[in-house]
């Protein structure tokens, strides 16, 4: 029987723990913090705030894989007089609907955008100054950036299709993605997967190949390689718990500038007590821009879209992720050129920042399957159907 070690029990630790042990694997998941789930962890108590993912995106790759193993568990759809309060700020000014010069660049027809040249100078020639820079921010929902329209047109455009396409890719987990980490924990452990929480790695195991299931960061200070890096977007985060009040916009996209804020609670009320509503910003800042740049900015939205906010304020929380919202690809790269899966000598990379394709979380699924097929000298086709 293969024995393999997973460092990390985060989505993509979790995924390669389950995918090993189903191939006959014996599995131990080393956890350094006392709870699985690593980013898709959701906050316990009255405000279900997820520090990680909020959106499960059905057109990726592991919506199918959860599904067969009934991992998903119970969805909160949005209803549609919701989806119908999204806003977008143009100029200044709250709308409804996107400026038509952005339009050119979701249509299906649209030209295949190049890895080589930056999505700004492409989609200018596409669809106009004007639309292109409104794409690039709107972007930013998926790719947490400061300036989306400097990466590569190719990454970008996918981002922005997957982030618009109807119906849309995006379903929310209710209560959080708690409940799918919780089920994937529980499929592990039931095939045996030993999983030891509080239990940080300083060394890497030689006796059995090891999948490396950490950030990036993490991945470069235990291998002690100082060539594992890759950009990622740094954005400030503002959890707010607001008084309901009739009306409230579902989410706001800033066109204008990178950032969107999203009224949780209008797909899912359990996340925050009843008359209240859970809400998060998520402003990208430059390296120069501090967190209060973009509160500063999160707060502009906010007075434009939800009134009398400042007085219904119940709990608030600030933060910033830096480095902890994926890989970005940069004009002339693409997910190919990414640190590699295989670093040689049994020991194997998962995570979001990794050679891997996808969207968000979906990079951290894929590299977690093909690490362990490759761990375990099996053609990666071969799991994904097992
Ligand atoms: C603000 C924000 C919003 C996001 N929104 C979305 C979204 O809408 N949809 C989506 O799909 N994705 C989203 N993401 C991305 C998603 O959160 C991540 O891609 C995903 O959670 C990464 O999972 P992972 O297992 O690769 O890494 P992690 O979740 O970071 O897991 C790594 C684990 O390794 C552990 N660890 C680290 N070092 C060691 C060590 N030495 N020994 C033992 N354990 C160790 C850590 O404690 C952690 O639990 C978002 C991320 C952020 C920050």
């Amino acid at each position: 029987m293969h024995r393999i070690t997973v460092i990390g029990g985060g989505l993509a630790g979790l995924t390669a723990a389950i995918t090993a042990a189903e191939s006959g694997a014996k599995v131990t998941v080393h956890e350094s913090h006392h709870t699985l789930g690593g980013r898709a962890r959701t906050a316990e108590g009255p405000y279900r705030t997820n520090d990680g993912p909020h959106a499960l995106y059905n057109g990726g790759p592991h919506w199918s894989w959860l599904r067969q193993r009934d991992l998903i568990g119970p969805l909160a759809p949005l209803p549609p007089l919701e989806a119908a309060r999204m806003r977008l700020r143009h100029k200044g000014a709250l709308r409804r609907t996107p400026p038509f010069a952005m339009l050119k660049l979701l249509r299906r027809s649209a030209q295949q955008a190049p890895v080589d040249v930056d999505f700004m100078s492409w989609a200018t020639g596409q669809a106009g100054e004007e639309g292109a820079r409104a794409a690039a921010h709107y972007s930013a929902v998926a790719l947490f950036h400061h300036d989306p329209g400097a990466l590569s047109a190719a990454f970008v455009q996918e981002r922005l299709r997957r982030a618009t396409r109807l119906p849309p890719e995006a379903h929310y987990p209710r209560g959080g993605w708690a409940g799918v980490v919780d089920r994937m924990a529980a499929r592990a452990w039931n095939l045996g997967v030993r999983m030891e929480t509080l239990s940080r790695v300083d060394a890497l195991p030689t006796d059995t190949p090891v999948v490396v299931a950490t950030s990036l960061d993490a991945a470069r200070r235990l291998l002690g390689d100082d060539s594992l890096t890759w950009p990622s977007g740094r954005t400030t985060l503002l959890d707010l718990a607001l008084r309901t009040r009739r009306g409230d916009a579902f989410a706001v996209s800033d066109l204008d500038a990178p950032g969107w804020i999203e009224r949780f609670t209008a797909q899912d009320r359990t996340l925050a007590p009843a008359g209240e509503q859970l809400l998060q910003g998520q402003i990208p800042i430059a390296p120069h821009e501090t967190r209060a740049d973009g509160v500063a900015r999160a707060e502009q939205l906010l007075d434009l879209a939800f009134d009398g906010w400042r007085e219904r304020v119940t709990w608030r929380r600030e933060s910033v992720a830096n480095g902890r919202t994926g890989a970005v690809d940069l004009p002339g790269t693409s997910w190919r050129d990414r640190p590699a899966i295989d670093r040689g000598d049994g020991v194997y990379l998962a995570g979001d920042q990794v050679a891997a394709p996808g969207v968000l979380s979906e990079v951290s699924f894929n590299s977690a399957l093909t690490a362990v097929s490759l761990a375990l000298g099996r053609n990666a086709l071969d799991l994904k159907h097992a």
